[in-house]
């Protein structure tokens, strides 16, 4: 199976390529050139997720040369809980927040690090991973990494302007993860990361990739537990199940709507938005216009650019196509608030801020089934969701023996200079 950027129809490359180059030399990302045709009596109600997204998953890599290890890469990656929530006769909660960081972007960073940390080893190579983050992403992607000695990974986030909590999960790593604090914002951070890829230093010293959320490895386990969710449900006798996820880049929906591609039994999928309306507006108004991204309490979903929103685009390559398939609602920090207030009285079930937008979109729709995906443990935003409901959240053991690590971190200038001095240290 070959792969394409979604701006021009070559090169194909396999599905390694995609992997390790991450982005395509034009600009676009990787998509499948053609979906698999799926066998679905391969898939069996007593399959564990891990089983299930090995079998969906080896046909995606068929003929690459990682073809074969794709059954140890899910039983490594997908070690933790999958749990879907019945919370009456037509409401269901995705909970893909049971991994290690306690957040779905667990799924996409684990078998991502898998399959990079195996391509380095097959190179005889060491890759050097450089990520900026804000918060989320960096904590997914430091835990994923650490000990693959194959690779090694180098974490950028804007010192003070991060909580505390999430500082402590960006900092609590050592062997092979360097956290590395920037005087300066996330944005430096970023330009600090793009700028690597195009300075000699780094070109000469390292293997330098990045793993931040455009990698087609982190959309495939993306769709993999959509494709699960459906299947199951459908096995268990429940009529096919329209879906609401919470969107900022669209990596997870995408991940929904490439499910559905396949043939499995999404009835329709639903992208609420935070305070961020850009997929709003677009679909109102027909033409796409980014904007600076908006502070919200949802804040994993401040996104006014979204990524991949092209891969979507390229799915559906019609205005028809795009309008008949794809539905956006935005909600406001207030109704998150109110939200998260109405579901814990209702069902007695705590949610986070993103999770609320889903819950509060899904009241506004058709009384047929639905299944919201939960992005994040609740946990993880105590500071918003405590004082709603007026109780202390009890941290799951996962993140108390993260919390109690001890810290590293090396602290430097926004420049160039002082990255480059800290990681010649550190080698
Ligand atoms: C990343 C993230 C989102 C947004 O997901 P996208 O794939 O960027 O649309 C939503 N909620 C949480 C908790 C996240 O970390």
């Amino acid at each position: 199976m070959k792969y394409i950027s979604t701006r021009s129809k070559e090169p194909k490359i396999s599905l390694s390529e995609a992997i390790r180059l991450g982005l395509a030399k034009d600009g676009g990302l990787f998509v499948p050139e053609q979906f698999p045709t799926i066998d679905f009596s391969e898939f069996t109600k007593e399959d564990s997720f891990a089983d299930f997204t090995a079998k969906l998953l080896t046909s995606f890599f068929k003929d690459d040369s990682l073809e074969e290890s794709v059954s140890q890469f899910c039983a490594s990656a997908f070690d933790f809980p999958f749990e879907i929530r019945a919370l009456d006769n037509n409401t269901w909660c995705l909970e893909l927040f049971h991994g290690p960081t306690l957040a779905f972007k667990d799924f996409g960073a684990r078998f991502l690090a898998e399959c990079l940390n195996e391509i380095a080893r097959r190179q005889n190579r060491i890759f050097t991973i450089l990520v900026a983050t804000s918060g989320d992403t960096g904590s997914a992607v430091a835990s994923a990494f650490h000990n693959k000695m194959n690779t090694r990974a180098i974490i950028l986030f804007p010192r003070g302007r991060i909580s505390k909590r999430q500082e402590k999960q960006l900092t609590c790593w050592d062997n092979n993860i360097l956290s590395v604090s920037v005087d300066g914002r996330f944005d430096d951070c970023q330009l600090l990361v793009k700028s690597a890829f195009d300075h000699a230093w780094w070109q000469e010293q390292v293997t330098l990739t990045t793993a931040n959320s455009i990698n087609v490895a982190r959309l495939l386990p993306q769709m993999a537990y959509y494709a699960y969710t459906s299947f199951m449900m459908k096995s268990q006798g429940t009529m096919p199940c329209g879906f609401v996820v919470p969107s900022g880049n669209f990596g997870n929906a995408t991940g929904a709507y490439w499910a559905k591609a396949l043939g499995f039994p999404l009835r329709e999928i639903v992208m609420p938005t935070n305070a961020n309306r850009v997929l709003f507006d677009y679909l109102n108004t027909g033409t796409f216009e980014a904007r600076q991204s908006i502070a919200t309490l949802a804040n994993a979903m401040d996104v006014g650019r979204p990524s991949n929103l092209e891969r979507i685009d390229h799915l559906f390559p019609s205005w028809e196509l795009l309008q008949e398939n794809v539905a956006s609602y935005f909600v406001s920090d207030d109704t998150i608030k109110s939200t998260i207030e109405q579901v814990y009285k209702e069902y007695e079930y705590v949610i986070c801020p993103h999770t609320a937008t889903g819950f509060h979109v899904k009241k506004g729709l058709a009384d047929l089934p639905w299944v919201i995906a939960s992005t994040a443990d609740p946990v993880k935003f105590d500071s918003i969701v405590e004082p709603i409901i007026g109780k202390t959240l009890s941290l799951p053991k996962k993140l108390k023996e993260l919390l109690d690590k001890p810290t590293q971190c090396v602290e430097i200038d926004n420049s160039m200079d002082a990255l480059i001095d800290v990681v010649t240290a550190w080698n």
